[in-house]
């Protein structure tokens, strides 16, 4: 089968294609055809190395894909089965294994490309406004990069639950998505510093709570105008990772709360990943969640897809397509 290997950290031309024998699926997993391929910023922390991984390896983990063949003791699933999921071994590639717990039913009403699209973002996006920080009508909060692929699922959570909006985004081009969404407020960074921007707008730290996967280049500006036992929830690294913090900044600044969420904590068990799959993909199904597949590529072009993302010229998802875009 095609697919795309690692052997080696560094920038996207470490991404390269190859053929490697189908893998098999032991027990309690499937192995599946893999229609379109979620590209994640976790899968550019993986390959430069900020987060460690054996190499070499076939990188990527999330998918939507056709159920080809169940490994002994599999229940819930049978050959033909539409799934997707964010937990494969190795999705960037013609076929793939997924252990069956960690892999959910796609509605009818979804399509391969949309399913692919939503299992990371969207159910990150579920969790930061329902567990993290649980979101009500009325709070004020700052969604940075709003454009991007889990920023347009946020902004749209967010104003669904009646929340006021403020959103970042990089350049001009961006504003419209991110109003689209929902947005009450668009920042642009690169005409205006956002701190200064928020307050002009609603007066000294007037925020709730602050969901910001951008990291290192706004995390500071984000205390800085949250209001007194506010929430910064850091949860990415696309400008680089956040420095060492003072605790004492967070009293100085108003006994703020401080979390890093992942993912992976609050899908951890097979009927959370289950029940927060449903309740996005339900959403998608009834038109309630808009997925905006900004970029899609055939699965060779897996180092573009990398360079695209890392440039921050793309809005909303980025997929791969084994059989062609
Ligand atoms: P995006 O589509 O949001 O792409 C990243 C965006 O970050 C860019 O488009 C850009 O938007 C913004 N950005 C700001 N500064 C930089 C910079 N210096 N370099 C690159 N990008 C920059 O990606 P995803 O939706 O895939 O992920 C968003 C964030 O969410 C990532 O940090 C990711 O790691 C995190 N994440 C965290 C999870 C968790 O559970 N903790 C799970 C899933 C994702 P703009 O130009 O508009 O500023």
């Amino acid at each position: 089968m095609r697919a795309i290997r690692v052997s080696r950290t560094g920038g996207p031309e470490v991404l390269e294609g190859c053929e490697l024998s189908d893998p098999q699926p032991s027990a309690g997993e499937l192995l599946l055809e893999v229609t379109a391929v979620g590209v994640n910023y976790i899968d550019v922390y993986r390959r430069t190395g900020l987060y460690p991984v054996p190499l070499p390896s076939v990188p990527g983990t999330e998918l939507s894909g056709t159920v080809l063949a169940v490994g002994p003791g599999v229940k819930d699933f049978s050959p033909g089965d539409r799934v997707a999921t964010l937990d494969a071994r190795g999705a960037y590639a013609e076929r793939s294994i997924v252990r069956a717990d960690r892999a959910v039913h796609v509605p009818q009403a979804v399509s391969p490309d949309v399913a692919a699209a939503v299992m990371m973002q969207g159910l990150t996006a579920h969790y930061l406004v329902t567990d993290t920080f649980p979101l009500r009508a009325g709070q004020r909060c700052l969604i940075h990069a709003a454009a991007g692929g889990v920023g347009l699922l946020l902004v749209q959570l967010a104003r669904r639950i009646g929340a006021e909006v403020f959103a970042t985004v990089g350049s001009e081009a961006k504003v419209q998505a991110a109003r689209g969404a929902g947005a009450h407020h668009v920042i642009v960074t690169a005409d205006e510093d956002f701190t200064t921007a928020v307050e002009a707008i609603a007066g000294k730290r007037p925020l709730d709570v602050v969901y910001d996967g951008v990291g290192r280049a706004t995390f500071a500006g984000g205390l800085a105008v949250l209001r007194p036992r506010g929430m910064m929830v850091t949860f990415g690294n696309a400008s680089g990772p956040v420095d060492p913090v003072n605790l004492f900044d967070l009293t100085a600044a108003g006994s703020l709360f401080l979390t890093r969420p992942s993912v992976s904590h609050y899908i951890a068990t097979t009927p959370e990943l289950r029940e927060r799959a449903e309740a996005v993909l339900g959403l998608v199904a009834d038109g309630a969640l808009d997925v905006r597949i900004g970029t899609r590529l055939p699965l060779d072009q897996a180092a573009e897809a990398h360079r695209r993302l890392e440039s921050r010229e793309t809005s909303g998802k980025v997929i791969l397509i084994p059989n062609g875009a």
